[in-house]
């Protein structure tokens, strides 16, 4: 599996990354795991525009499903005519949030996306095994666990803390976990972790990788990556839009 990040700013893009975004690829399929803001355009440096074959997202939350009306609008009125629904895996009411983007009716949203809602529990898209619950955010949220000829990602979406991420992600070979606030911070604990709370979800979770995501712009890099060292003793650092992850990247440096 090759995982591509194509955005990875927290709440809002920033100078540097579009929202949320992640490309999954095997076998010639091409999954897209978020759909922030911003993140259709460099999408289109990694994967054709038309050449995405499903679409999950996470949860509702403008900054992880909001390019899902810009993409609505490329598949609409493509110069070759409309585009064919693709499989778009979300939690209830998805198909009503994009058609508020589009401002077209949820019959005209319906006609070049196929929604699926989300539920805890496993399922197959395209030659990925998809296994998603639920995490400790104010709106229904699924973290995922993507996997692919016994390599296993994992990815938080947005959450607190939570016993489920932990399961989710357990001895994954890589996990994208958020980390959208530093120590100190005036956190909810329903909201998101900070990078030491992700850090200790990887170490609980065993996992062979960790990469912090969901970087708010206004918060310090290195001091997220700090904050994250000495919790969790594998392979870690700080998602970069175009980093390539998975099995097709060259191995994790050790620490
Ligand atoms: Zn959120």
């Amino acid at each position: 599996m090759r995982v591509t990040v194509i955005g990875c700013a927290g709440s809002f893009p920033g100078p540097d990354s579009p929202a949320s975004c992640y490309l999954l690829e095997a076998e010639g399929f091409r999954l897209v795991l978020d759909l922030g803001n911003g993140a259709l355009g460099p999408l289109q440096r990694h994967a054709e525009l038309f050449g995405v074959d499903a679409i999950c997202v996470s949860h509702l939350h403008a900054d992880h499903c909001v390019d899902l009306g810009a993409y609505w609008v490329a598949r609409q009125y493509s110069a070759d005519g409309p585009r064919p629904p693709i499989p778009v895996h979300g939690p209830r009411g998805t198909a009503e949030r994009v058609a508020g983007f589009g401002g077209e009716g949820m019959e005209a949203v319906q006609a070049r996306f196929a929604f699926r809602d989300l539920a805890p529990g496993p399922a197959e898209i395209g030659p990925f095994r998809v296994t998603v619950d639920r995490m400790n955010h104010p709106v229904e949220t699924f973290g995922f666990r993507v996997e692919h000829h016994g390599w296993a990602l994992a990815y938080s979406a947005d959450t607190g803390e939570s016993g489920a991420l932990v399961r989710l992600a357990e001895h994954a070979d890589l996990l994208l976990c958020e980390a959208s606030f530093l120590d100190g911070q005036d956190t909810r604990p329903d909201l998101h972790l900070t990078a030491r709370q992700a850090a200790e979800h990887a170490a609980r979770a065993g996992v062979g990788e960790l990469v912090l995501t969901h970087l708010v712009p206004w918060n310090d890099r290195e001091r997220t990556l700090a904050e994250a060292d000495g919790i969790y003793s594998g392979p870690l650092s700080l998602a970069v839009p175009g980093m390539v992850l998975g099995t097709a990247a060259s191995p994790p440096v050790s620490r």
